[in-house]
């Protein structure tokens, strides 16, 4: 019987850097939930689908092909309709785009039977935002990953500035809190701490600390 790792939390809170070394260090596979959603707001932008209207998103991705791989090194790989995208779908645009499509509930029925399936094979550290309370409700362990919205913003606007992209921070501040509002607000599968989850909160914690303290909880489970 494959174990399961369910990681949940708002956007920037390191959800996974942090899944990703956790599975790494269990010989688990990491699931990347989001990659999959922002695969589908990737499709809608390059075929001037219009994000908002729930109608015209549902009709069009019903028929596309999601699907993930690893590379050599273990990383996830998205494929959409067997071309990969997985470096194209990492900008702030397909992040917005991928919080919108995600409250329509067709496209969620997709993507979380794409990821029991996937979760039904091997053991897996899945992250996301209803992984807990919808993908996989009987996780052995659940997770409730957050960092403040200052810090979650300092610690996207280091990114950026990494990558040579500027930025003002108290905008990075405001994106991130319109979209914790929208993934929190959502009537269809917001993100919540479930009863059984363990809250872990990595305002003050270095990524070590983070992960050291996810594997303490899953080994007691
Ligand atoms: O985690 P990431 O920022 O890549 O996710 C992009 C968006 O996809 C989130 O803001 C959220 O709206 C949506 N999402 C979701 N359910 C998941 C994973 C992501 O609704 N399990």
């Amino acid at each position: 019987m494959p174990y399961s790792i369910a990681i949940d939390g708002p956007a920037g809170a390191g959800k996974s850097t942090i899944a990703k070394a956790v599975a790494r260090e269990l010989g688990y596979v990491y699931i990347d939930t989001g990659a999959m959603y922002r695969t589908v707001g990737y499709y809608c932008i390059c075929n001037g689908i219009p994000i908002n209207d729930e109608t015209s998103v549902v009709e069009h991705t019903k028929d596309i092909d999601i699907s993930i791989a690893y590379d050599d090194s273990g990383v996830q790989q998205v494929f959409l309709n067997g071309e990969n995208v997985s470096s194209k779908i990492r900008t702030q645009e397909v992040g917005e785009a991928a919080s919108k499509v995600s409250q329509y509930q067709p496209v969620r029925d997709k993507l979380v039977s794409l990821q029991q399936k996937l979760a039904s094979k091997a053991s897996v550290v899945m992250d996301g935002r209803d992984i807990g309370s919808k993908v996989l409700p009987d996780a052995d362990t659940k997770i409730y990953l957050t960092a403040s919205v200052e810090e979650r913003a300092r610690r996207r606007a280091r990114e950026l500035e990494q990558r040579g992209e500027s930025c003002d921070i108290r905008e990075v501040e405001r994106e991130i809190a319109e979209r914790d509002h929208r993934d929190m607000n959502r009537a269809n599968s917001p993100l919540v701490q479930v009863p059984d989850a363990v809250l872990v909160d990595s305002s003050d914690l270095t990524i070590d600390e983070t992960i050291d303290a996810i594997l303490d909880i899953a080994m007691k489970r």
